[in-house]
């Protein structure tokens, strides 16, 4: 059952938030959390809950586990190898306890949703204090409250979902990008992912809720507004409104502000939402349309619910509608029962769409999922093999497109000094291009034309058309 925070639950969950604000001012000067986030941008805009919810409650932050009085892991359950890493840092931190006992120390997110991770954090981790699910973000303070007036520690990972949550408050990484979540949890049970189990059965925002927050932002000067869903193309289904109809009512919103979406599934991308794009002023000309394989009898077996050819005709339509739309991916290598000659199909259709970027993954067991019982003959070395072969047909690929946007002259948001070359601004373009330029520091947070002259396989660089 879908259902918003009752009243009572608001209220509540507010109470709480005070009363722990209040036991945390007890303690002296507002003590510190360390907050970490692992993986994909769901969890980053939950880890920003989290830290909205710390902030009310009197905690500062610091980038530094050994001077925190509170640590908060918020993990994903995507891939085997950050499951370990958690692992490893939660290990690393029977230290800081055993030096500080005053330290709390709380695990959550996707991973900690699966009943024999949750176990064997209870056996081998008796340490950590609080253990909480993907759907007890907003008990978190009920949690905290408890420990610190004096309780053992306590473990929430109710199975139940469906629960969306208008009240927590949110501090937000960045002043310039926005992450809106429009929508939780996941119908589809692609049969390698783990997401549908820890996250729950889709449930979208209302979209008069998503409307106001998102107005709001760009009142407050955000450019960048980034809707996150697992599969937003099926939002608002409860709601009777469609995600074309909500980027349409979000595209109406005066300012200056572009929009961007993730993720986009194939079976549901549909024209009509290809021609919102098209005819929006605010909506990226980039679509990433995961297609995972180009193999059909993968693509079934991945229970993906679209051919390569149905993948085909979205892309020829989207390019039709938008010659300038950028198309990226991703692609899953060595998936059970894979032959070479499936393969070569995903190689052929990477050539085919030219895709200007790909994420490309080795297939990584997931406990509990249909693909992790499947027969899986082909070694890893012949899987690192395939996805080096892949990496560099898609690398040429994309240096080749890049080349093309030289000549062009992009609108780009300018986010910033260049992570590599400080001397260089960068940004992305209204196709999501990353583009490196140069300019002063008066062109941060703004839309700058920028002429390309030059490219990078993954970016390109230019200057500014004054
Ligand atoms: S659409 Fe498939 S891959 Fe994406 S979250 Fe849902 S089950 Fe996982």
């Amino acid at each position: 059952m879908i259902r918003e925070l009752s009243s009572e639950e608001t209220a509540l969950f507010k109470e709480y938030i005070e009363k722990t604000a209040a036991v945390v001012a007890a303690l002296g000067d507002r003590p510190a959390a360390y907050l970490h986030s692992y993986g994909c941008q769901q969890n980053v805009s939950d880890g920003e809950k989290l830290k909205g919810m710390l902030y009310e409650m009197g905690y500062d932050f610091t980038d530094s586990p050994s001077d925190a009085d509170l640590i908060v892991l918020n993990t994903c359950a995507v891939r085997e190898n950050a499951e370990d890493k958690v692992f490893g840092n939660i290990g690393a931190m029977k230290k800081l306890k055993e030096s500080n006992k005053n330290l709390v120390i709380a695990v959550g997110g996707c991973m900690v949703q699966q009943e024999h991770i949750a176990e064997k954090l209870k056996s081998s981790y008796p340490y950590v204090d609080i253990i909480f699910g993907t759907h007890t973000l907003h008990e978190l303070p009920r949690m905290l409250y408890d420990k610190l007036s004096g309780g053992k520690g306590c473990v929430n990972i109710p199975s139940v979902d469906g629960i969306v949550t208008e009240s927590v408050p949110v501090l937000r990484d960045s002043k310039l990008k926005a992450y809106v979540p429009i929508m939780y949890g996941c119908n589809n049970f692609c049969t390698y992912c783990v997401v549908p189990y820890v996250r729950g059965r889709e449930r979208s925002r209302r979209p008069e809720a998503v409307t106001r927050e998102v107005k709001s932002l760009i009142a407050q000067g955000y450019k960048e507004i980034l809707l996150l869903g697992q599969n937003v193309n099926s939002y608002g289904k409860e709601h009777g409104v469609n995600f074309a109809a909500l980027l349409r009512a979000l595209d109406a919103i005066a300012g200056e502000y572009k929009i961007c979406f993730m993720t986009s599934h194939p079976k549901d991308c549909t024209k009509e939402l290809i021609d919102v794009i098209a005819d929006s002023r605010h909506i990226e000309h980039h679509i990433h349309l995961p297609v995972q394989s180009g193999s059909d009898r993968i693509l079934k077996a991945m229970n993906r619910g679209y051919t390569a050819e149905s993948y085909l005709e979205l892309v020829k339509y989207a390019r039709e509608r938008m010659p300038d739309v950028s198309l990226t991916t991703d692609i899953i290598a060595g998936f059970p029962g894979e032959l070479r000659e499936d393969f070569d199909k995903t190689l052929q259709l990477v050539k085919t769409v030219r895709f200007d970027m790909a994420y490309t993954f080795i297939y990584s067991k997931r406990a509990g999922t249909a693909a992790a019982k499947l027969p899986d003959p082909v070694s890893s070395a012949e899987k690192s093999a395939w996805l080096r072969e892949l990496l560099e047909i898609q690398g040429e690929i994309g240096l080749e497109n890049n080349r093309g946007f030289i000549g062009k002259t992009f609108e780009v948001l300018c986010e910033g000094h260049d992570r590599h070359k400080p001397e260089y601004l960068t940004g992305r373009s209204r196709q999501n291009i990353i583009v490196r330029f140069s300019g002063g520091e008066e062109l941060i947070g703004k839309f700058v034309s920028v002429k390309i002259t030059g490219a990078m396989p993954w970016a390109v660089e230019g200057q500014t058309d004054v």
